[in-house]
Parts: C-alpha cells; sequence; structure tokens
C-alpha cells in the first residue's frame, strides 16, 4: 500500500530576529532529535532517486535518511561521509532548494524533505558524540600530491585522494585552514568550530597541512612537480575583489566585502580589543551588491552596532542572486533594501573620510549575457544618500600569483584557470584545478563536486604512471 503523504516539513528552530541581531552567534539552532525523526519519517523512499541525482556529490540521501530514521546515527554518518568529507558545512549553508530539496518528490507538493537540515543533523550528533570513525584507507601507493589551497575544493580532493592511498599536502596561504568557510562567511551562519572539526577530519585521513604557505611566492607548481610531487591540484578560490570603478572610491570608510568580512570574521574584528583587529563601526551603512556576499557583509554590520544597513542594488528583488532564506534573514533583522539603484560617486569629508554617496535609478531592459534582464539608468534620476561606510560586495575574481607564474597554464580573459568540467584536468600536464579558480565565484558544494571529479581523474593518472 503507498505510504501516505506527510506535507508537514518541520521548521528550523532560529534565534529571534531583535536577539541575534545584536550577537555573532548562530542564527539556525539545529534539529532536535524529535524534529530530526519527525522530518526523516516523512522521506518515502522513492524508487527514482531524484534528491541524489541533484547533490552534485552523489550522496545516498534515501539511505542516510533511512539509517536516520531508524536512530542508527553511526550508520547516517557513515552513509553521509562516504560521499561528502564536510557534512556539517554542506548542512548549513548549500543552496538545497536549488539542489536536492528542489528535486525531491515532495517538492511537487510544495513540502520537499529538509535534506540540509537533516545532514546537519546527522554531522552535527557526530560531533557531539564525538564517534568520528576514520573511513576504510587504502595502502599507500606511494604517489605524492600537492593541493593549492584549503577551500571545500582543496579539502575534498585531498580527502578522496588521501582515501585512495595517496599521500596529500595541503598549502595554504592562510594561517588556518577552510578557505571562504573560514574568513568569509560569518561565524553566525557558519561556525568556525565546525569548519575546524571538518579540517580536523580531513587531516585525520592522512592529510598534511602547510599553512602560511603562498605558492607563487614560496615556491612554484614547477619546482612543485620537480621536488616529487606526481600531481598538483588548484583550489586557490576567486578571492580577488571587484570595485565599481567610480570617483571617489577610495575615500576612508570604504572596503571591499572581502576586506570586511576578512577583518570580522578570520581577525575577529567583532571581539576587538580582546582581538587585535580594528574595524570602522559605521552608523548609517551601505551596502553594495545583492548576493550571499552581500547579505553577509550587511548582517555583520547590523551586528557591528549600526543604526541603518542599506543594501542597494542594481536590480529587482526577483533578480537577487542570494539565497532567499538569507534575505529573509536579514531583512528579518532589520536590513532595508534599495533597489533598482546604482552608486556613480562617492563624496567625503575634509579627512578623507566617506559621509555620502551619489546615486542613480535604474529600470530594467532585455536580458544580457547573465541571462538577468540588464539595468539601465533612468535619465535625471540622480540622488544622495548619507552614508559613513560602504561596503562592495560585487563579486570576485582569481588571484592571478599562481597561473602568473605557472608556464604552460591557460586562463580565461577573466583570469579563471581552463580546465575540463569533467577531469579538471588543465592545460599542463600534471596539473589539475577546481573549484571558484575554474567556475569564478560560485557555491561549496560546486567546489565540492570539482574536487571529487578532480580526485577521480587525478587517481587514474597516478595509477598509470
Ligand atoms: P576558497 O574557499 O576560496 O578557498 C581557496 C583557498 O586557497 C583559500 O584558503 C586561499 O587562502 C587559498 N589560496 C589562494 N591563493 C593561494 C596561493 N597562492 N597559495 C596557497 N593558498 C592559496 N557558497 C555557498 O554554497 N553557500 C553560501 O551560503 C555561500 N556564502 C558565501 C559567503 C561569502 C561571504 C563568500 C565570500 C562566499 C560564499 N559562498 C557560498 C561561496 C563559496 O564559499 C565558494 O564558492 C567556495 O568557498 C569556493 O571554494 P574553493 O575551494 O574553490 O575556494
Ligand atoms: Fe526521500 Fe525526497 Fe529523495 Fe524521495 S526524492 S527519496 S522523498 S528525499
Amino acid at each position: 500500500m503507498p505510504k501516505e503523504l506527510n506535507l508537514n516539513r518541520v521548521s528550523m528552530p532560529k534565534q529571534g530576529p531583535k536577539e541575534r541581531a545584536q550577537n555573532f552567534r548562530e542564527v539556525a539552532l539545529g534539529y532536535e532529535e524529535k524534529h530530526a525523526l519527525d522530518e526523516a519519517v516523512r522521506c518515502i523512499e522513492c524508487k527514482k532517486r531524484t534528491c541524489t541525482e541533484g547533490c552534485p556529490v552523489g550522496v545516498d540521501i534515501p539511505e542516510f535518511v533511512a539509517a536516520l530514521r531508524d536512530k542508527n546515527l553511526p550508520e547516517a554518518v557513515r552513509i553521509l561521509k562516504s560521499k561528502n568529507a564536510l557534512p556539517g558545512i554542506c548542512g548549513r549553508v548549500c543552496p538545497q532548494e536549488t539542489q536536492c530539496e528542489e528535486v525531491c518528490t515532495l517538492a511537487k507538493k510544495g513540502a520537499p524533505i529538509a535534506i540540509g537540515r537533516l545532514e546537519r543533523y546527522v554531522a552535527d550528533w557526530e560531533l557531539l558524540h564525538n564517534s568520528q570513525n576514520t573511513p576504510e584507507i587504502a595502502p599507500p601507493t606511494g604517489k605524492k600530491v600537492a593541493v593549492v589551497g584549503s577551500g571545500p575544493a582543496g579539502l575534498t580532493v585531498a580527502a578522496d585522494l588521501a582515501r585512495r592511498g595517496h599521500k596529500v599536502t595541503i598549502f595554504e596561504a592562510l594561517h588556518i585552514a577552510g578557505g571562504v568557510l573560514m574568513y568569509g562567511i560569518p561565524e553566525f551562519r557558519m561556525p568556525k568550530n565546525i569548519v575546524q572539526a571538518e579540517v580536523d577530519y580531513v587531516k585525520s585521513l592522512g592529510v598534511e597541512v602547510k599553512l602560511d604557505a603562498v605558492m607563487g611566492k614560496i615556491s612554484t607548481v614547477d619546482e612543485l612537480l620537480e621536488s616529487g610531487f606526481h600531481a598538483v591540484f588548484l583550489g586557490t578560490g576567486a578571492g580577488l575583489p571587484m570595485f565599481l570603478r567610480v570617483p571617489g572610491e577610495n575615500y576612508n570608510g570604504i572596503y571591499s566585502a572581502n576586506e570586511f568580512l576578512t577583518r570580522v570574521n578570520l581577525m575577529k574584528a567583532y571581539l576587538f580589543p580582546e582581538y587585535d583587529t580594528p574595524i570602522k563601526k559605521g552608523k548609517k551603512v551601505a551596502v553594495i551588491g545583492g548576493g550571499n556576499v552581500a547579505m553577509d557583509a550587511a548582517r555583520c554590520a547590523l551586528r557591528l552596532g549600526a543604526s541603518e544597513v542599506t543594501i542597494v542594488y542594481r536590480r529587482s528583488r526577483t533578480e537577487l542572486p542570494a539565497r532567499l532564506e538569507e534575505v529573509e534573514n536579514a531583512e528579518e533583522e532589520g536590513v532595508v533594501f534599495k533597489f533598482l539603484t546604482n552608486p556613480v560617486r562617492f563624496m567625503g569629508d575634509d579627512k578623507g573620510w566617506v559621509k555620502s554617496m551619489e546615486c542613480v535609478e535604474m529600470e530594467l531592459g532585455e536580458p544580457d549575457a547573465s541571462g538577468r534582464r540588464r539595468p539601465i539608468v533612468k535619465k535625471g534620476s540622480e540622488f544622495t544618500m548619507d552614508v559613513d561606510t560602504v561596503v562592495v560586495a560585487l563579486g570576485t575574481t582569481p588571484n592571478p600569483l599562481v597561473p602568473m607564474t605557472t608556464k604552460g597554464l591557460d586562463t580565461t580573459d577573466k583570469g579563471t584557470v581552463v580546465a575540463d568540467p569533467e577531469t579538471g584536468k588543465t592545460t599542463k600536464p600534471g596539473v589539475w584545478a577546481g573549484g571558484d579558480v575554474v567556475t569564478g565565484s560560485a557555491t561549496v558544494i560546486s567546489a565540492m563536486g570539482a574536487g571529487k571529479r578532480a580526485a577521480e581523474s587525478m587517481d587514474a593518472y597516478l595509477k598509470q604512471q
């Protein structure tokens, strides 16, 4: 007899908007056992696993959900981690609504299984019960691999190759591993102890992590290959900020989102003076852009004590690239959205600090190359907004250091590394690449998917050598 559909999706407990807008603690509190079981029991274990097909790393979703429903948590962890080394991270920041949950059979009825929340529950259970089980690791192959960058792409390729018996060393430019998860995404969305636990898990597979190691400065890719590494993976991300390039953009008080978020998250400016990182605590803050990065910057500014935070976006609400959940969270906390608006110049005071910005109103024309409707300036629509802090969150491109110092590595005119989308192979023999350095700024799970595909291809190459 077919199972009766239960369409009561269990909501995520959260801190209230007023309370959370004043602290950096995690907003989403996570399911308790009862919530998780109530949600897991809704899964109808479809024959055609559209959910698994929708997951870029192919997690066996119905199996891990069934193990959770049967209260066999160690088995749920095992199934999850056999495909995804970073479930606590993905359960928090992956856009499930456009991946596994979008294609879940119950999505047609408006109530997909909350796969991300269940993934987070299982990962957090493992951490809480300190029950990390190390998966099977193949005998040593004698092959050495260098991974440049320790973001989700680098960590995934490293974990998958280590499990296949290869000796992996990660070289990371910063003093801490984790990439954007550590330096960009704020604590209230991505607690750093979770990232650290998942980095530690990758290390427990035998991966060595060398910090403060800027490739292209301390050594080149060619030198790595000459010094005994049999293959190299480039997962250096896209950490170079883009600017508006309008007059006055150099005034004090105008930050790139990269600098602003790195100061707040990595260098813990929100705990100043306990941590020795200063940041301007603006009262009237404007954040330019409409992606996840803009939402994070706006919500950080609010938590630092701003009385007015405005997101200024040149298209309309429909085109906002940020996750809907994050837009709603920002609005609930009091962030104001000014759509169809673009800054054209900044004005400063006699001490060189920004004090206002001139904006123009926009209207939408025909779709452009991105598929979104092109914003067009409305003539005579100039107006001025008072601001004392501005955060520019317009996107990022890859840092050119590694491509510039690597002979034979082709890049596109956008500065991304050219790599085969199926295998991650670059134009340089023995070198693979994946994640934001290839696609430009994208998502955690797409970087992980690229890491998985590259690991497959690198493993085949290493076995042939
Ligand atoms: P990164 O995470 O950028 O890691 C690259 C690493 O390489 C860094 O640690 C860097 O220090 C290191 N590196 C760079 N150059 C060198 C060098 N020369 N030598 C050694 N190391 C080097 N995605 C989502 O899915 N959901 C979200 O909610 C989300 N929110 C985001 C919020 C913010 C503020 C930002 C900035 C991004 C967000 N993203 C989100 C995007 C996501 O974080 C990235 O797509 C993902 O981290 C890319 O992974 P990666 O491994 O390619 O690169
Ligand atoms: Fe369960 Fe949805 Fe996957 Fe079907 S598609 S097995 S309901 S998670």
